[in-house]
């Protein structure tokens, strides 16, 4: 079987963000009281460089874009940071989650909720989906719920400041940059993220 063009491509992620968009599953099955699936299609099937997060917060439901809140202004700077331009969160970067809908506040905390295995588990057909239709040749796993679910399991410190090749794919682990973490507010912690922002720096040098 041949591969897709492009513009088969483009309509098949066009379809997908329509189903993310309508979806009830998490409702259904009684998880949430309310779905509001954001970034259906966050991004362009010629991205190279895809973005996974753990779920949209308030702010990203309110916007209809995910990493809506402060979180997503840490993460453009830390992308000009390795040389991309500014504002290449929005303009270059397919952004998805493990999840699509906000799962609401931890019970008497002020995080949000991290989705439960059994959400993730019936929202992973989506990024399934998009990983095949997009392809990216480097995704960028944000926060510590992502990297264990796409990676593996350990301390952030064991994942932060390398490049990972695994499953046939690159991975970049990165924090969240919520200000809510305080993982970050540990000085060795911020140069393991400088040194993961130079992988990244090499990563995009090398394909220039
Ligand atoms: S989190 Fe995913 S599977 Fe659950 S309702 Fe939202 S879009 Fe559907």
């Amino acid at each position: 079987m041949t591969n897709p063009s492009e513009a088969q491509r483009v309509e098949r992620l066009s379809a997908l963000s329509r189903q993310v968009s309508a979806c009830r599953r998490c409702v259904d099955a009684g998880y949430i009281p309310t779905a509001d699936p954001v970034g259906g299609a966050r991004g362009r099937v010629s991205d190279r460089l895809m973005l996974i997060g753990q779920a949209p917060g308030r702010l990203s439901v309110a916007r209809g874009m995910p990493f809506g809140g402060p979180g997503g202004e840490v993460l453009d700077d830390w992308l000009t940071r390795a040389g991309y331009p500014p504002n290449f969160l929005r303009t270059g970067v397919y952004l998805t989650a493990l999840t699509r809908c906000f799962p609401g506040k931890v019970s008497g905390g002020k995080g949000d909720r991290a989705p439960s295995a059994a959400e993730m588990a019936l929202c992973r057909p989506y990024l399934d989906a998009e990983l095949a239709l997009v392809d990216p040749e480097l995704i960028v796993l944000v926060g510590g719920l992502a990297i264990r679910v796409m990676l593996g399991t350990g301390p952030l410190e064991h994942w932060v400041g390398q490049m990972v090749e695994q499953s046939g794919r690159h991975w970049l682990p990165l924090p969240h940059p919520s200000g809510v973490s305080r993982w970050l507010n540990a000085p060795a912690h911020r140069l393991l993220v400088d040194r993961a922002l130079d992988q990244l720096a090499k990563w995009r040098e090398e394909r220039q």
